[in-house]
């Protein structure tokens, strides 16, 4: 176990912004992070546990311990002829945990192909894209009460999954450590292609009864046309959450924006895309010396180099504020602030 002071955190999140940790450490067991916990040195200081750090901007340098999970190992849980409960580290890198699942033909999380960050964070914001969430193979998960320094399992419905929401980022914010999560996987998948550009991609690559594997390619291959790669452009991904609103609201935008895009929610409400309120506000490919948005997908900010987390905080900001000045709607960042 070692404890380093002044840690440069650049490098240990994908906006890479200049930043540093008062006290860094990382974990492969939950012995080792028990013993990191137990130590005078970490004693009254904040914690923050890090993933791959890819939903996450730091405005300041981190007063207090950031631990790096790395606790590694898939296992398997149950298996009958038609499912699989594996159970993975949350240390274990998510994209390489899915692309297990698919070669070994278990379907379920194939859409979830190519997300960064590591298995711990993805119950954190219920992780989702092309119409699946992590949430509907999830199982449970098992963490760790920073108080009590007990182990605690919490099932599907206690994790309060919601649209890029979690338990864990409203009443069990900061307050557990999550160790290993499961999730069942099915034997006989049906492929789910009914969202965005899958289909499409799907015929012209001549592809007629896609399997899972299929599926991962082509989310694979729109993602990388679409998303700026973190190693190459600083960003962590969407930086706001699509708002959801009121049908009365909805339909009072739609007679003043017919163009307006748009998508079904729960009974009562829609879901609005925020890139096209903030592409219709003027700022889709908006750039300040080295920090912006990104010109293929308004929703994403960028560090194009040297640029501060203040600097994208304040563009954030910005964008908030006109959007709700345009449109009278309020966006919520999506990424996790420190
Ligand atoms: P981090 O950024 O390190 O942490 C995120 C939050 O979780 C922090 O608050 C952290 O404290 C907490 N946390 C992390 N690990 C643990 C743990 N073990 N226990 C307790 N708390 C923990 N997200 C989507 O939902 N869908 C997408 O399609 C998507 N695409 C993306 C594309 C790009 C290019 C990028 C950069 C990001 C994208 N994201 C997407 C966001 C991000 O990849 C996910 O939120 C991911 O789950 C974050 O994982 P991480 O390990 O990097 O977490
Ligand atoms: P896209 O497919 O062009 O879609 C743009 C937006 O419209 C998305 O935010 C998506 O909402 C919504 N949308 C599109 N088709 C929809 C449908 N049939 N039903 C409901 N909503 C629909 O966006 P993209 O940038 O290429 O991303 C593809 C997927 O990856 C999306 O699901 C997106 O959320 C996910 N993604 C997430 C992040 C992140 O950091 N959170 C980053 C990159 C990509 P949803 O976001 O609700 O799906």
């Amino acid at each position: 176990m070692q404890i380093q002071q002044q840690e440069n955190l650049a490098s240990h999140h994908t906006f890479g912004v200049a930043c540093c940790a008062k006290l860094f450490a990382r974990f492969q067991s939950l012995d080792e992070l028990r013993a990191i916990l137990v130590s005078p040195a970490v004693e009254k200081e904040k914690i923050l546990i890090l993933g791959e750090g890819s939903n996450v901007l730091f405005i300041n340098d981190f007063d207090g311990l950031i631990l790096t999970n790395e606790i590694k190992g898939i296992r398997l849980v149950n298996e009958t002829d038609s499912e699989v409960i594996l159970e993975a580290g949350a240390g274990e890198n998510w994209h390489e945990f899915v692309s297990y699942c698919v070669s070994n033909g278990w379907g379920g999380l194939e859409n979830l192909s190519l997300i960064p960050g590591k298995v711990g964070a993805a119950p954190m914001q219920n992780i989702g894209a092309y119409g699946v969430e992590q949430k509907d193979c999830f199982v449970q998960l098992t963490a760790l009460d920073k108080s009590s320094g007990e182990i605690k399992i919490f099932s599907n419905t206690e994790c309060q999954f919601g649209y890029r929401e979690s338990f864990f980022k409203q009443d069990g914010k900061h307050k557990f450590i999550i160790l290993a999560v499961q999730y069942r996987l099915t034997k006989s998948p049906k492929v789910s292609i009914d969202y965005g550009v899958i289909s499409q991609e799907l015929i012209s690559s001549g592809i007629t009864s896609p399997g899972i594997k299929d599926v991962a390619e082509v989310v694979i291959r729109i993602r990388k046309s679409k998303l700026p790669d973190p190693k190459l452009v600083g960003n962590a991904g969407s930086f706001f959450k699509n708002p959801i609103v009121t049908e009365k609201v909805f339909f009072e935008l739609k007679s003043r924006f017919p163009a307006i895009v748009s998508f079904p929610s729960k009974a009562g409400f829609v879901k609005i895309a925020a890139g096209w309120l903030i592409e219709k506000a003027g700022w889709k490919g908006y750039r300040n010396k080295n920090y912006g948005v990104h010109p293929l997908q308004a929703l994403v900010l960028v560090n194009y180099g040297g640029a501060s987390g203040k600097d994208i905080w304040e563009l954030s900001s910005e964008i908030v504020k006109d959007v709700f000045q345009k449109f009278g709607v309020e966006l919520e960042r999506e990424v996790n602030i420190y």
